[in-house]
Order: structure tokens, then sequence, then C-alpha cells
């Protein structure tokens, strides 16, 4: 089975965000990228099923600038085969990045696709989503553990009142939660592979696609500064204050 996996670059989420003078996003000029930490999740659930028998072929594919590229040697250290790069902006809407990954399931017939739930730049949690819908494909989001048997993907998610089981048959998009696994470290000898690994390039064009902007970014601002705590010296002095000051108690 060829599983594809969607891996999206995105602000390293250890550095502190800034925003642009004008407002108009995040200030990315001189900020540490790395690869979406739901994305890693994805990517090393891919090497676990390539590493139990079940996987026969891993591909990853990302939508970007040229700089996407290491995110993808990134994901082929970590076991990916090979990669797809498609060239475009770091700054597309979902339904483009999902009409381009679409191409690249029909391109490719993987037996499943492996998403993040969502990326850490733009919190949309749509891609995944879109994507199943376009391929008319089931889908099965916030994985938190899979298990793949006979056709079918077996699929643990949390959800509010416990754990919900799903069972979608293959090919399925399944998008990953955080308590899915811990991705693994890439080994030196394992980068210095990554690096003869082949990434194939495509246009939008190429792969039919025209990319199409549906909304403006009006405005992004910095949450107004947290005050600073108080420290209260007995529980009778927190109740009093949650009564008079934050006035949340009756
Ligand atoms: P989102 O819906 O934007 O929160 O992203 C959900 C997931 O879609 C990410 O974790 C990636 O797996 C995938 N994705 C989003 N944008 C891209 C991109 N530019 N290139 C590749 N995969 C992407």
């Amino acid at each position: 089975m060829k599983v594809l996996v969607a891996v999206k670059r995105t602000l390293d989420p250890y550095v502190k965000v800034r925003v642009k003078q004008d407002q108009s996003g995040v200030d990315l000029s001189a900020a540490k990228m790395a690869m979406n930490p739901f994305c890693e999740i994805a990517v090393e659930e891919a090497v676990r099923l390539k590493e139990k028998g079940i996987a026969t072929e891993l591909v990853a594919v990302s939508i970007g600038s040229d700089k996407v590229q290491d995110q993808l040697r990134a994901a082929m250290a970590l076991g990916i085969d090979r990669s797809i790069h498609v060239q475009a902006s770091d700054e597309l809407e979902s339904l483009n990045v999902a009409k381009l990954l679409h191409a690249v399931v029909q391109q490719e017939n993987p037996g499943l696709i492996l998403l993040g739930k969502q990326a850490i730049d733009s919190d949309n949690n749509q891609v995944g989503q879109m994507l199943a819908a376009l391929c008319g494909l089931p889908q099965a989001t916030f994985a938190s553990r899979i298990t793949v048997r006979d056709g079918w993907a077996e699929v643990a998610r949390e959800v509010d009142s416990g754990e919900q089981v799903l069972a979608v048959q293959l090919p399925a998009v399944i998008t990953t939660d955080l308590r899915l696994n811990e991705p693994r470290y890439a080994k030196l000898p394992e980068i210095m592979k990554a690096k003869k690994k082949p990434i194939a390039t495509f246009t939008p064009a190429q792969l039919g696609v025209t990319p199409r902007q549906h909304l403006n970014v009006l405005s992004v601002a910095e949450p107004p500064p947290r005050k600073a705590g108080v420290r209260v010296a007995s529980v009778a002095e927190l109740v009093d204050r949650l009564k008079n000051d934050a006035k949340v108690l009756a």
C-alpha cells in the first residue's frame, strides 16, 4: 500500500510570533520555520506503517515556495521514500491546497492519505476534510490511534464524551491528532541519505489547477497583553476576590 503524507512548512512552534507593523500578517522574514507538528505525527505514523510491513511506499507532498523542500528533506530523513513539491505561494487558501492535493492523489493513487489535523499557523483545520470531499473518499479526522487491516482502517478519535472508534474503508483520508504517536528524531546517516532521495516538482498548471483567492485578511493583531496575576493569602481571600473583584461567583 502506498501512503501519501501532506506536509506543511510552518513557523517553528517554539518561537515567539511577531505581527508585521502594518498588521497585514505574521512577520516571517527572519523567523525559524519547521514542519507543522501535526504533519510530523503524520510522517511518523506512515513510517510505522512501513515498519510493520503494511505500507510499501511512502510519498510526502508539500505545497509552497522552494523552501518547503527543507521540510520534504526532513520528512525523507525520517523514512519517507520520495517527495512531491508543488510550487506555489506559501499563503494559499485551504480550498486551493485541497485542490492541488486532490490532483496529486489522482496522479499517485495512494491507499491511504495522511494529513495533520491542522496547521499551527492558520489553525484552519480544513484541508483534510476538503480533500476527502474532492476525492469522494471516506475521512476520519483527529486520529489518536490507527489500525490498518484487510483494506480498512480502524481509527480512534478523542471526543468530548470519551473515545469514538470509526472504521473507514481504504483508500481514505485520515488526519492526525497530538496523541497518535511521538515522532522520532532523524539520525545523521538518514539525513545524509535523504539528500539523495528524489523530489519531483510540479506547478499548479501542470496539475490542472488554477488557485483562486476567496477571502482577504483585513488585519492581524497581537492579543492584548495579559495582566499580571495576584497571589492570595487564603482561600477566603480567593473567594472574596472571585465574588467582589472578578464578579464570577454569586
Ligand atoms: P489546515 O487545514 O490548513 O489547518 O491544514 C491541515 C493539514 O493539511 C496540514 O497539517 C497538512 O497536512 C495539510 N496542508 C495544509 N497546507 C499544506 C501545504 N501548503 N502543503 C502540504 N500540506 C498542507
